[in-house]
């Protein structure tokens, strides 16, 4: 339902913070559920796994979940309110959803994916383990799989939404591309706020707008990628395209 993405540079409390605040923002649009996903590095450089928080219920719940395990800082986060169409509200069927035995690659998604279940039963039929009874997670799974053998988040993407029927905004980060977001949408929207250091994705303006309102809009069937100091669009077929560019009045952002 509602859909958030940071991306900077410093190693503290700011990437789950405009997350957060972001998911508050898009609090008007309804929901059942919340999670956030954040990736490392860690203070040493290394790259630990992916973190997810998420509850059923209010943002309430999923901001005391956090104060009663805090996540470690980390540049990199995406965020998710949920509004059930596959699957119960509750907390396994939460947003973030992780891909890959390991579960390294977090994935959240707006919309519907139509063709879930021919893709879920392959999936089951290769031995693929499910945490959910959501479409979503047929994505979070196809997208690891994408990362193992391209390792490259935006090629990963690519691949698996040639493969995806209905509409989708999804958002995806990998424990092995901290410092990146992937996004991608068709029949469903995504727009990029652009900063300086640090980029953000939203389903719309309202989930940056406290940061930025340099904003970039997609068009259908595109995959964007952001990174601290750069954002890059290209169309589902691979080739390099261009999103429109407006400044955020303050009417617009009321
Ligand atoms: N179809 C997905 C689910 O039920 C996403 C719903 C949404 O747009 O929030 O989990």
């Amino acid at each position: 339902c509602g859909i958030v993405g940071y991306v900077g540079r410093t190693l503290d409390g700011r990437a789950l913070e405009v997350v957060m605040e972001g998911l508050a923002r898009l609090e008007y649009r309804g929901y059942d559920s919340a999670g956030v996903a954040l990736v490392g590095p860690a203070a040493d450089g290394s790259a630990p796994p992916v973190a997810v928080a998420k509850r059923a219920g209010k943002l309430a719940n999923l901001r005391s979940e956090l104060e009663n395990h805090p996540l470690a800082p980390a540049t990199t986060a995406i965020g998710h309110t949920r509004w059930a169409t596959h699957g119960g509200p509750t907390d396994e069927n939460a947003h973030p959803h992780l891909g890959g035995p390991d579960g390294r690659l977090a994935l959240i998604h707006n919309g519907i994916i139509e063709n879930f279940h021919a893709l879920k039963q392959q999936l089951l039929a290769d031995g693929v383990t499910f945490r959910s009874e959501t479409d979503t997670e047929v994505a979070a799974h196809l997208v690891a799989r994408a990362f193992d053998t391209t390792g490259d988040l935006t090629a990963a993407m690519l691949e698996v939404v040639a493969h995806l029927e209905g509409a989708f905004t999804l958002l995806a980060v990998h424990a092995d591309a901290p410092g990146v977001v992937v996004g991608a949408r068709r029949n469903s929207p995504l727009v990029v706020g652009l900063g300086e250091g640090e980029n953000f994705l939203g389903s719309d303006v309202a989930a940056f707008i406290g940061h930025t309102r340099e904003a970039m809009e997609l068009g259908q069937d595109q995959v964007v990628t952001i990174t601290p100091d750069a954002v890059s669009v290209v169309g589902f077929d691979g080739t390099p395209a261009e999103g429109r560019r407006y400044h955020v009045d303050w009417d617009a952002a009321a």
